[in-house]
């Protein structure tokens, strides 16, 4: 790694925030309750980390308590933060994990600062503050209590059932800033869940947790999303996957269309051509070369498809690549997800060819059989 060998006190421009000077690692621990997995424990030197101007995040200040995830989503556009360490965006990115032993103290300094404006800062939008090792390190309850003390409103996105052991000291500091929570559910069917995000809890823990969420009083987001070309974009899953968020009590949805960011792509199709080797050429054309987002048609398509059943539910929300400014006021600061940019844009769909003859004689219905019209079929892609 990196970090090895290499002389104390010296700084690494090529490292993560908070893992610049080797002397920040601590140790390395591995335990029987977390079979395969190394947690390296570091000194960080920030908490709070600038997202610098030109990014596509919707907001400006993010704390990433851990660097890569035990979720280990195939999909994952984290994953090649990891190569900065020389650790792998593949297994290492799953197993590696590094803990920010001392992010708590360090972020009390930086909101203590006189030049601290209490921008809203969000957690989740890297690595999941709820991943396993939450259970062991206990970071995020000091980490809200920095934030709610200095007055700082944030967020936090996860796909951590943990989250639920946080809610009630969430709850009371939503009397004093503002909080939102969103749930992360991008899989409904169990065994592909268990396929393609084999360290997650299940949709229906999740759902619980959102849940448990509204019941402490917090009107929950679910990010919808990826949605996975193929394997999760038919009308039934979508169907589904909206009426049970719906009963879980959120009220608001955001989905977006797989992204594909190096690091990930090649991960993500390695599991494709291992799990569905019938997709690989379909894929092919959807994300071509160095293409990251889905074509401009598909996410089009997709929105025919999932605006209407959004609205016959009553979910509030959008797309996440919706027109959103970027500073958005500080008492209300809005999701609008991971990841942004214009796709690719208009290119034939491989895709559309398999669900045509399918949707040329569908009506849109919600699973409890309301009949919104015809089917999102757009001419210029069949
Ligand atoms: S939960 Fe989020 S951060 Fe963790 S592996 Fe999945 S997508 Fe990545």
């Amino acid at each position: 790694m990196r970090w090895q060998g290499q002389q104390l006190g010296v700084a690494d421009a090529a490292a993560l925030p908070g893992l610049e000077y080797l002397n920040g690692l601590v140790r390395s621990v591995t335990t029987p309750e977390f079979a395969g997995i190394t947690f390296h424990e570091v000194m960080a030197k920030s908490a709070l980390n600038h997202v610098p101007g030109g990014s596509a995040m919707p907001f400006d200040w993010t704390i990433n308590p851990y660097r890569g995830c035990s979720h280990a989503c195939s999909y994952c556009f984290a994953r090649g933060t990891h190569e900065y360490l020389e650790l792998d965006a593949g297994k290492d990115f799953d197993s590696q994990i590094i803990v920010k032993i001392n992010v708590v103290e360090v972020l009390r300094r930086e909101l203590a600062r006189p030049t601290w404006l209490r921008d809203p800062v969000q957690l989740g939008t890297n690595t999941d503050p709820y991943q396993r090792a939450e259970g062991r390190y206990r970071l995020m309850p000091g980490i809200i209590d920095a934030l709610t003390d200095s007055g700082t409103p944030f967020s936090i996105l996860t796909k951590g059932t943990l989250l639920r052991r946080d809610l009630p000291m969430l709850a009371e500091a939503a009397s004093s800033v503002r909080i939102t929570l969103a749930m992360s559910i991008a899989v409904f069917d169990d065994e592909l869940q268990n396929a393609l995000e084999p360290g997650t809890p299940s949709a229906s823990a999740r759902l619980d947790t959102v849940r448990a969420a509204t019941e402490a009083g917090f009107a929950a987001t679910v990010f919808l999303m990826p949605i996975i070309p193929h394997l999760t974009d038919s009308m039934a899953a979508i169907d589904e996957a909206l009426r049970r968020i719906k009963e879980a009590g959120a009220t608001r949805v955001i989905y977006g269309a797989l992204h594909l960011r190096p690091g990930a792509k090649e991960w993500f199709l390695q599991w494709l051509a291992r799990e569905h080797p019938e997709l690989e050429s379909s894929y092919r054309g959807l994300y071509p070369g160095a293409s990251v987002n889905a074509p401009k048609a598909y996410r089009t398509w997709l929105a025919r498809r999932v605006r209407p059943l959004m609205r016959a539910y009553g979910l509030d929300g959008g797309a996440e690549d919706d027109p959103a400014p970027r500073a958005a006021p500080r008492s209300a600061v809005r999701y609008t997800g991971l990841a942004g940019g214009p796709g690719a844009g208009g290119t034939p769909l491989p895709h559309e060819a398999v669900d045509r003859a399918r949707l040329a004689a569908t009506v849109v219905r919600t699973s409890r059989g309301r009949r919104l019209g015809p089917a999102p079929a757009d001419p210029t892609l069949f």
